[in-house]
């Protein structure tokens, strides 16, 4: 990504400020666009061309609406935490302003110390508000919380409620006090779920090794890994075994044995052996980078009740201040007997009351916490849009191969057909598929143990749901399905396809003629089965099995797992057709869940796609919404169990949120509720709707 850039705002904390950074650093110049995750602070910029040097830009703009918060590049410092250290002055202020205001209200005093003491106790405690209001009135948009409460307070001053003018803007400041540590923690939380990130590699030198910035090691490198050490670049063994701890990328402690040769990804953690390797990727390819890049980006998609959240905040703020305003005006005309500052105090209810904070501040954090955790899981989503799709799932559409079976084939027979005799048709198979990923392709170069040398394939040609098509040793190969033979008209009427239901078939066809068969068989996973039951009792109604692979092993597999519908010999186009079929007959949301092997356009066309991560398998990863990183698909019946909690938390906030402000300026308009109340419906609100989006993070507390 040479034109993408990111920025941490440390301390960012209000989430109005937020939009408007994001819309002024879209402005500037070569900026094509700008996001600001509020649940992690980190601003992603899009340049249109390569990305030049800003952050003095971003730095003006962030100290113009927001001048606490300190700008960095991403990426500087290996650790990023979101310090907020609490500032001494500000308490000392708010404490001395609480002493004058408690001695104003205690003590008889005459009018005038009165009104010293609470002047001065409100400029102290609220000076900061005031003056923020003051620099925003130049702005367009200056309809913010500072604003509000400014015109709110200095309101009940001018009707002479001077207790009520500071106590309000005291308990406003306590409030905010508290939000923002309560959403730095909650930050902090969301983090530490996703501490993956390596702090050193031991780069191996000359006479030694020597501690380094992984970003600063290159391909080819050798790092050395100590017991204890998280893995932080992907490489592969060069010397020592041990087991490692897959924990952080699976959610599962399962400890895997490594030995001399293995790939071993970043992330992992080294258990007991130490570890030397040689690094096949730089840091920024590495599967923790790509992991974390995944999730800290998902904050940019939003679900659509966090867009439409934003949207409403847009409106609810300027109807609730018309509203006081002609609250404040209109009944002291037309009633009989209202005063003024009776009416006016009801208006200022309505201005304390009229800031959405709560929920733009708790649903971005709500989904992000959904997300957070279920990364924990293993389960890495891609945005808010597709944790939140989960919720009306009715049809899922598997993949066979690597998805619902575990995709290592074992080689159960060989048939050769006369002119070449069995070695040689597992031979010349396995040299035709040395390149091939699919799992097929990789068990049959298992079976066949003997060397190849890459050199001997010639015109080689992939050709997918079919097979594979290569020049060796001069003569032309065919290694595939029946489809692959009937594309090169190869007779196949001679063979015997009795009792062969258990197994897939790879023809082997050698100068126009068939001359073998390889009989390989796969396994149904563990979990295959109790996942299809537990959608089920979420409510998916249907569920169907696509495959490339012959009718009779589809309907067959397809009888075990109970499910409803298989669709078998399909080529890859065929697949996303069948899928659009599929699509016409379902109402909610389609999930499609393959292995990213000859199915990446289907996961790119369902509503949802969800692969196989196969621990690091990058086509996977990139054409899907949606990695299960430990290859189960009874992780998907989980996800679905996270998302509908995180629904169910984010729709709480909504409605207390709402509710609460509705009540209050009800209740206000009545002359029932006082501005203290109107306070708790601002503050108190936002700061309990962020705890409780916290909990969206607990997936553990979910019984799958
Ligand atoms: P699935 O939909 O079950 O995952 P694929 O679409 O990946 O299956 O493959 C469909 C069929 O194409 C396989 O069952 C196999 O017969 C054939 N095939 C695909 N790739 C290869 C290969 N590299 N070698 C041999 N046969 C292959
Ligand atoms: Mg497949």
């Amino acid at each position: 990504m040479r034109n993408k850039k990111q920025f941490i705002l440390r301390g960012l904390d209000c989430s109005s400020c937020a939009g408007k950074i994001e819309k002024e650093v879209t402005n500037l110049f070569n900026v094509n666009s700008s996001n600001i995750n509020f649940a992690t602070g980190v601003l992603t910029v899009i340049y249109k061309e390569k990305a030049i040097n800003t952050i003095q830009e971003i730095k003006k703009i962030v100290r113009k609406h927001e001048p606490h918060v300190k700008v960095e590049e991403k990426g500087k410092a290996a650790i990023e935490g979101q310090n907020t250290a609490f500032n001494k002055l500000e308490l000392i202020r708010l404490s001395m302003g609480t002493i004058m205001f408690a001695v104003a209200v205690i003590f008889k005093l005459n009018t005038f110390f009165e009104l010293f003491f609470f002047v001065s106790s409100y400029i102290l405690i609220g000076g900061e508000v005031v003056l923020k209001a003051f620099r925003n009135i130049a702005k367009v948009s200056f309809f913010d919380e500072n604003f509000l409460m400014t015109i709110a307070t200095l309101g009940a001053f001018a009707i002479r409620e001077f207790p009520e003018a500071v106590a309000v803007m005291l308990f406003y400041q306590i409030g905010e006090t508290f939000q923002r540590i309560a959403v730095n923690k909650s930050r902090k939380s969301i983090k530490s779920l996703l501490d993956i990130r390596p702090d050193y590699a031991n780069l191996k030198i000359e006479n030694g090794t020597k501690k380094v910035d992984p970003q600063d090691v290159s391909i080819g490198d050798i790092i050395i890994i100590k017991p204890g050490e998280k893995v932080p670049l992907d490489g592969v063994v060069i010397k020592g075994e041990s087991m490692v701890d897959t924990s952080a990328l699976t959610g599962e402690s399962l400890h895997r044995s490594i030995n001399n040769g293995d790939d071993i990804l970043s992330g992992f953690v080294n258990k007991n052996g130490l570890l030397e390797i040689e690094v096949t990727k730089t840091f920024e390819q590495s599967t923790v980078s790509k992991i974390l890049d995944l999730v800290e980006n998902a904050g940019s998609k939003k679900a659509d009740i966090e867009s439409f959240i934003t949207k409403f905040a847009r409106y609810y703020t300027p109807l609730v201040v018309f509203s006081a305003l002609l609250i404040a005006v209109i009944p002291p005309i037309v009633l009989q007997g209202a005063s003024f500052s009776d009416w006016i105090y009801r208006a200022l209810v309505f201005l304390v009351v009229s800031c959405p904070c709560a929920l733009v501040i708790s649903i971005p954090l709500g989904f992000f916490g959904g997300i957070g955790g279920a990364s924990r899981a293993g389960i890495l989503v891609k945005g808010g849009n597709y944790l939140d799709a989960l919720n009306d799932v009715d049809t899922v559409v598997f993949d066979k191969t690597g998805t619902l079976t575990k995709g290592t084939f074992t080689v159960t027979g060989i048939e050769s057909y006369g002119d070449y005799d069995k070695n040689d048709i597992l031979r010349l198979a396995a040299i035709s598929e040395l390149h091939s990923s699919h799992p097929i392709g990789k068990s049959i170069l298992e079976m066949f143990k003997g060397e190849i040398n890459e050199s001997i394939i010639e015109d080689y040609q992939d050709i997918s749901g079919q097979g594979i098509v290569a020049k060796i040793e001069g003569k032309t190969v065919l290694t595939g399905n029946v489809k692959l033979l009937k594309s090169f008209d190869i007779d196949n009427m001679k063979i015997n396809n009795d009792n062969i239901n258990e197994n897939t078939s790879v023809y082997v066809a050698i100068d126009g003629k068939l001359e073998g068969r390889i009989l390989i068989s796969d396994e149904v996973k563990r979990d295959s089965k109790s996942a299809i039951q537990k959608l089920r009792t979420l409510g998916v109604k249907r569920i169907l099995m696509l495959t490339g692979d012959n009718r009779h092993i589809g309907n067959k597999i397809g009888r075990n797992l109970g499910l409803d519908e298989v669709y078998s010999e399909l080529l890859p186009d065929e697949k996303v057709h069948k899928l659009e079929n599929i699509e016409k007959n379902t109402r909610g949301k389609l999930v499609f869940v393959g292995d990213g092997i000859n199915d990446a356009p289907v996961l790119a066309r369902a509503d949802v796609g969800v692969s196989m991560g196969s621990l690091g398998s990058d086509a996977a990863i990139e054409a899907s919404d949606i990695v299960l990183m430990t290859d189960e698909p009874s992780k998907l019946p989980q996800a679905i169990k996270i998302a509908r909690r995180t629904k169910i938390i984010v729709i709480q906030n909504i409605v207390f949120a709402l509710g609460t402000k509705g009540v209050v300026l009800l209740l206000g308009a009545f002359g029932i509720a006082s501005m203290w109340e109107a306070v708790f419906a601002d503050v108190g609100v936002a700061l309990l709707a962020v705890l409780n989006s916290m909990r969206a993070m607990r997936v553990d507390k979910i019984k799958v």
